[in-house]
């Protein structure tokens, strides 16, 4: 999972730590700190109340390692004045600060290596904008590991661009009035029918009750797996004939809910890619008539930036309320993982991990962190 991206952040990450003490030690001692913007004027992180710890040379950073602390981020905002009579207190636990200009060749090769691991546009650029924050500026305390240092500032980065509102779909459904239609819209040959069955599945762990309605009747082909999974999992299924209005089958599996007291109605629905604005128009008449409460955009991970277009696509004609990325087992570049939440504004909710019923994972973005920077 994420293998190339997670191999070339780690060698950015090597070749930046490198620079950032390279640029430690040839900046001048006491260099004043950054004076503008809202984050330098906060407090400095409280400075230990013992004696400060013994200065290290600079050079030593095997001294510098071998004093680590067992806590991470012991970084320090750039400094409020100090008093007089406290500088050299000040300077013994404080490290040197980074330049912007410094930096500027790093993060141009960190935008590159997003680009390539498909990382949309707008996503790579607020990524290389958010470490840019987390480090210049920035003093460094002696006794940090440098790479513990920009490995988080990395981190930090990148979690960001993943921090959409969370959904929990389980509790929604659990809360809302029954029942809850959950209409699903993407493109053919993402897992959109594997991922209905797996939501099926899960819900029905939990003991819901559910109903599938085979909304994609422009391939006969796609209602048969609809209800092929539907008698693997012992799931009604409403259908119609191929080629009938997948409102009115939508409808139907809406008012066979009612009338049997059902729980969740799950449709799926048409994703054939050759004929797009009729496409639209159909999801927008499913909606209009089935009234769902929520639209799930499914996406294969591995179509990249196409996945990301899908879900702009979608959010367009008839509006998501969050996605569910398949294939993420098989992806190595992460790019529409990291993207789609942040292009769409919308939430992961969660990741298709293989192809059985059970390999359907909630989303998390520490989790996905901890993926990319897995040792
Ligand atoms: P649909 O056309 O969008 O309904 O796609 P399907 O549900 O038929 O899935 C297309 C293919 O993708 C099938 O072979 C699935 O087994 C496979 N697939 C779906 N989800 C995953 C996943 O999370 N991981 C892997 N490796 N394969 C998946
Ligand atoms: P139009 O088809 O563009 O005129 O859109 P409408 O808003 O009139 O939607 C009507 C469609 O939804 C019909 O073609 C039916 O397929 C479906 N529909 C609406 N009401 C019902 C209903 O009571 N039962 C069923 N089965 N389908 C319905």
């Amino acid at each position: 999972m994420f293998k190339s991206l997670r191999d070339r952040l780690s060698s950015f990450k090597d070749k930046l730590s490198r620079k950032v003490e390279e640029e430690m030690e040839a900046a001048p001692e006491g260099a004043p700190a950054k004076e503008t913007g809202p984050e330098q004027q906060s407090p400095v992180a409280a400075a230990p109340a013992g004696p400060a710890p013994p200065p290290v040379r600079p050079g030593g950073r095997a001294a510098r390692r071998a004093s680590r602390r067992a806590t991470r981020g012991g970084e320090v905002r750039a400094a409020a004045p100090a008093a007089e009579g406290e500088v050299a207190f000040t300077d013994s636990i404080m490290g040197k600060m980074l330049r912007e200009n410094k930096l500027d060749d790093l993060l141009q090769d960190l935008e590159t290596i997003l680009l390539e691991s498909d990382v949309a546009l707008p996503v790579a650029d607020e990524i290389k904008e958010e470490l840019k924050r987390e480090l210049v500026g920035r003093r460094i305390r002696r006794d940090v590991d440098l790479e513990d240092f920009v490995e988080e500032a990395l981190r930090e980065a990148i979690r960001k661009v993943l921090a959409v509102e969370p959904v929990d779909l389980d509790a929604y459904v659990e809360s809302h009035p029954k029942p809850v239609v959950l209409m699903f819209v993407g493109v053919n040959g993402t897992g959109k029918t594997t991922t209905i069955a797996r939501i099926a599945h899960r819900l029905k762990k939990r003991g819901l009750s559910v109903v599938l309605a085979a909304g994609d009747t422009f391939r006969a082909g796609a209602i048969e797996q609809v209800e092929v999974h539907g008698e693997r999992l012992g799931l009604k299924v409403i259908k119609h004939q191929a080629g009938a209005d997948p409102a009115a089958v939508a409808y139907d599996a809406v008012e066979h809910a009612r009338a049997r007291s059902k729980d969740v109605v799950l449709i799926d629905t048409a994703g054939r890619m050759q004929t797009n604005i009729n496409l639209m128009d159909e999801m927008k008449k499913i909606k209009r008539i089935a009234r769902p409460d929520l639209v799930i955009f499914v996406g294969d991970a591995l179509a990249g930036n196409d996945a990301v277009e899908q879900a702009r696509a979608f959010e367009a004609a008839v509006g998501i309320d969050m996605a569910i990325l398949t294939k993420i087992d098989a992806d190595a570049k992460g790019g529409a993982a990291l993207s789609i939440a942040h292009a769409v504004g919308r939430p992961i909710a969660f990741v298709g991990v293989g192809q059985g019923y059970d390999d359907l994972q909630t989303f998390d973005p520490d989790w996905m962190v901890d993926r990319l920077f897995a040792g």
